[in-house]
């Protein structure tokens, strides 16, 4: 244990997700030694994430602006709808280059356990999308919604759910990404060309 600041920092870096007491107390003694310059650097970046971070109006991942860069982008096809648990998932989705559709974040998975129930994921602003209600005034024509969620309890669990309520939808697919992700993982970490594979071999559930 340390005495004062350089003990504060290290709690508050071990509370982040995967770092453990060493790496915190590493990445503290990194910072310690770093110029003022890159320490202000860092502080800004902090800073910025709760004054300039908001999350697009109309898919919920994180945005500069009122519209992400794909809502806002007219040669994403507005018919196709991936949907994804965290924004996170959104980049590991883009990486692949293989979707030229646009996205819907929930924010989250179903966990009963922890207190996550459908109220507390954005299932509402989906169902308002598919109805041609939804705040991007081009998405009138929905056809098909590729269910992305991780491929672990929760996100199986939410995938039930979601095919329940958009079998409701006349004429809209339903696809799933096809096997061969790792299970129990997070989409996040599976390598492009898997989650690429996963994605031009989705199946249509029925
Ligand atoms: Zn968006």
């Amino acid at each position: 244990m340390f005495e004062g600041p350089v003990q504060d920092l290290i709690d508050e870096l071990g509370r982040l997700p995967g770092i453990g007491p060493k790496s915190a107390q590493r990445i503290a003694f990194h910072l310690l030694a770093a110029d003022r310059a890159d320490i202000q650097r860092l502080q800004d970046a902090l800073q910025k994430i709760k004054d300039g971070v908001r999350f697009c109006e109309v898919c919920g991942t994180v945005s500069e602006k009122e519209r992400c860069r794909v809502c806002a982008d007219p040669r994403r096809d507005p018919t196709v709808l991936c949907v994804v648990e965290e924004p996170k998932d959104v980049l590991a989705v883009e990486r692949t280059g293989e979707f030229n559709g646009r996205y819907h974040v929930l924010g989250g998975a179903l966990d009963p356990l922890a207190g996550v129930g459908p109220d507390a994921l954005r299932i509402r602003e989906l169902l308002a999308r598919l109805g041609g209600t939804g705040p991007a005034s081009d998405e009138t024509g929905i056809t098909e919604v590729i269910i992305a969620t991780d491929p672990n309890t929760e996100g199986e669990a939410t995938a039930s759910y979601l095919v329940r309520l958009l079998r409701e939808f006349p004429g809209l697919t339903i696809t799933r990404l096809a096997s061969g992700l790792p299970m129990g993982g997070d989409l996040e970490f599976a390598d492009e060309l898997t989650l690429g594979r996963a994605l031009s071999g989705r199946r249509a559930l029925d």
